[in-house]
């Protein structure tokens, strides 16, 4: 009587264990459809990989998207096997010759992705800071950007007063707001990197160190469909390790000479104040996105410099890089001791 009781309670819960695995099975595929899908546009759609190890919660999405009543997921539909070859043709294709690979290999595709987004060398391997030889020619350079509200204010004026600036692009920032981004780069400014997420790159270990490099200059590659020349650290701060790996990753480090701390400045007649004072022939004044006094200085800081003879250019051609007489150019810098040096910055 006890045997066949238990028995009988064994049976039970072997039937509830297939009754709830069968169920939870089902229930599971189409919780992971559902969530692999919305994961997947968002990560289209910031251009973020979605974060690793993460159990995501069910969104309003994922849960609308379940099959309301049919318990197979429609990824685990299979076509019937009949249909995959015309009647006519029963033999499945040829098999591609073995020296085509039928599907690149990952390495092979971060390797033309570095080929494509950073130059084999940089321009230069000294830290740009000024070129004393670019005559009456200056390079407003703006970082910390993009930032909705604000970059498209600064294209405003630079647009209204004709003026061309370079741009230092926070990777991350740049992934998330890519519109911005096109837009700097369609309305002819060069564009930098700024490292990934804005650490101090002197305390990074070599990996996370090429990681920064990599993540913002193939960031703002895929937005701007140009390789990225020019890498300004943040802070400015440099090291031996900082310095070789943007050679390596083929990055030329831009500083600058002219620096009215716009950040801290008490008002836009501070900042102005600050760059008429020390602005030289061939000076890259730094600024930074975001900041009402810098937004409210620039429109006169462009009036005041033009008024004294100064015209507005990029890092390229405050260098001469990339221009017809860019040899040239660079012999002569070569020769020319006296070029501003920064030492600690
Ligand atoms: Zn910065």
């Amino acid at each position: 009587m006890q045997i066949v009781g238990r028995a009988k309670g064994l049976a039970l819960v072997g039937l509830f264990t297939i009754v709830f695995l069968s169920a939870s099975w089902t229930l599971s595929a189409a919780l992971v459809d559902g969530i692999e899908g919305s994961a997947t546009r968002l990560a289209l759609a910031s251009g973020e990989p979605p974060a690793p190890n993460t159990t995501p919660e069910v969104s309003a999405e994922a849960e609308a998207s379940m099959p309301n009543g049919s318990p197979v997921p429609t990824s685990v539909y299979q076509p019937p096997a009949s249909n995959s070859y015309p009647v006519s043709d029963p033999s499945p294709p040829p098999p591609a010759p073995p020296d085509v690979p039928l599907l690149p290999q990952e390495a092979s595709i971060q390797d033309a992705l570095r080929a494509a987004a950073f130059p084999r060398q940089p321009l230069s391997n000294e830290r740009l800071v000024g070129n004393p030889n670019a005559g009456r020619r200056v390079a407003l350079t703006f970082d910390d950007g993009p930032v909705p509200g604000w970059t498209e204010k600064y294209l405003a004026v630079l647009r209204e007063k004709g003026v061309l600036a370079t741009f230092f692009f926070v990777g991350r920032s740049a992934a998330k707001e890519g519109q911005l981004v096109k837009e700097v780069a369609s309305a002819g400014h060069e564009i930098g990197a700024h490292s990934y997420s804005h650490r101090r790159l002197t305390l990074l270990t070599k990996p996370l160190l090429e990681k920064e490099f990599w993540a913002a200059g193939t960031a703002l590659y895929e937005l701007t469909q140009r390789p990225i020349t020019y890498f300004r650290p943040p802070y400015g701060a440099t090291n031996a390790a900082v310095l070789k790996t943007a050679q390596e990753m083929g990055q030329t480090v831009v500083l600058w000479n002219v620096d009215p701390r716009d950040w801290e400045a008490p008002n836009a007649r501070a900042i102005v104040d600050h760059v008429l004072k020390h602005v030289r022939p061939g000076a890259i004044i730094l600024l930074h996105e975001g900041k009402p006094a810098t937004y409210e200085a620039l429109p006169y800081l462009i009036d005041k410099l033009q008024a004294k003879g100064y015209e507005f250019v990029t890092i390229s051609q405050l260098f001469g890089f990339g221009m017809p007489d860019a040899e040239e150019s660079a012999v002569t810098q070569e020769e020319e001791p006296a070029r501003y040096s920064r030492k600690g910055r």
